[in-house]
């Protein structure tokens, strides 16, 4: 029908520009290839530690054409912005916009990364010189390309730099030169939760939020479910649940968030993604890693080189195997971590079923 309705020349509207059209609030959108639901909860909370009227819907939950005609005027509407809702966007124009990172995902639906960068920067392109631009200016994807709009770019990084306006450095994030918070203040952990909290930050803070408000809300927010959430403890084992690294890239960075020990179970359905990157990550952290799922043999494959270096591999049944075998052969100290790398669609309903899945199977073992 859409096909047909394309080679008509007749406007074909996606949800996301529609509600826009309908909502005539304030608008800060939030897309990347991970981080999204993080930063957009963690903006949420922040307005509201700020006594900010805020909605936060879009991709994390309440379909943002639901608020039309529901919100008070002066409320901030902050919206995650998934590549499939910004791509059916024509006119969509947020008042500060935010655009965390790119790797690799949904290559099964964008014909390559070029084009999945497109529908991306649909997020800045029709925005005017009063709008806010936000960028990660250390992805080598954004720094050195014309971001499009008219936005005032705002840049966000490690170390420093002429496009950062937020920074981290020894520790601390700076914004505009001056120390914001530590980073051990934050109420995440991780060094990409840091990169979330400095794209909030600076959103924040662009949009007019009173610094102290901002500072109070990084400090108090205690993440989202399913992404690195502490589900338990058994006899000094940690188990975590980060079911939503639905892609290598999340993986990666929810391996690296420990620093060793960690028996890692990974596989899923598959999204054609290359498995390699998650080589170096699971050599330096895993003591074990617990395959199952439809992605079994690719990542066996991808992950043998890691038996050289000591790590175990286990090919399991499903979950509930890969859950017991790692629950059974961790140390007290070390880390049960559900990060998946892949889409769950194999054995469950969606990424949620399979982190409550891992939830039920820990809480029968304690
Ligand atoms: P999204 O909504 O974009 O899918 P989420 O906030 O739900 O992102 O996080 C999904 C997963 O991505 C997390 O479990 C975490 O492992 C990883 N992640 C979160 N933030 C980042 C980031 N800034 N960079 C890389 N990976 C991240």
């Amino acid at each position: 029908m859409i096909a047909a309705a394309l080679e008509r020349g007749v406007d074909v509207v996606g949800e996301l520009e529609l509600a826009w059209r309908a909502i005539p609030n304030r608008f800060l959108a939030v897309t990347g290839t991970n981080g999204k639901t993080t930063t957009v909860e963690l903006l949420g909370h922040v307005y509201r530690t700020a006594g900010e009227p805020v909605a936060v819907a879009g991709n994390v939950g309440r379909p943002l054409s639901s608020l039309a005609d529901e919100i008070d005027a002066d409320a901030t509407v902050i919206c995650e912005a998934s590549s499939f809702q910004l791509e059916d966007s024509v006119a969509f124009a947020p008042e500060c916009a935010v655009f965390l990172n790119l790797a690799a995902d949904h290559l099964d639906r964008h014909r390559d990364l070029a084009a999945y960068l497109a529908a991306k920067l649909r997020i800045f392109a029709n925005q005017g010189n009063d709008d806010v631009a936000i960028f990660n200016a250390d992805d080598a994807a954004l720094a050195d390309i014309d971001l499009g709009g008219c936005g005032r770019r705002v840049g966000f990084c490690h170390g420093g730099g002429p496009d950062c306006e937020v920074a981290v450095a020894e520790g601390t994030i700076f914004y505009d030169g001056e120390p914001l918070l530590a980073v051990s203040e934050l109420g995440l952990f991780g060094e990409h939760n840091v990169e979330n909290a400095m794209a909030a930050a600076a959103a924040a803070l662009s949009m007019g939020l009173p610094r102290e408000a901002v500072c109070e809300g990084l400090r108090s927010f205690a993440g989202v479910a399913h992404r690195l959430e502490p589900v338990g403890e058994i006899g000094g084992v940690r188990f975590v649940n980060d079911s939503k690294a639905t892609n290598v890239a999340s993986a990666t960075v929810g391996l690296r968030a420990f620093e060793g020990g960690v028996h890692a179970i990974l596989g899923g359905s598959e999204k054609g993604e290359d498995y390699a990157p998650l080589l170096d990550p699971v050599r330096e952290r895993c003591r074990a890693c617990y395959l199952n799922g439809a992605s079994v043999g690719r990542l066996a494959e991808a992950l043998a080189p890691a038996v050289v270096a000591g790590v175990e591999l286990h090919l399991c049944e499903d979950l509930d195997e890969a859950v017991r075998l790692a629950a059974a052969a961790a140390q007290p100290g070390e880390t049960v971590l559900l990060s998946p790398a892949c889409a769950s669609f194999d054995a469950f309903k969606n990424f949620e079923r399979r982190g409550e899945r891992f939830r039920q199977i820990v809480g029968t073992l304690a």
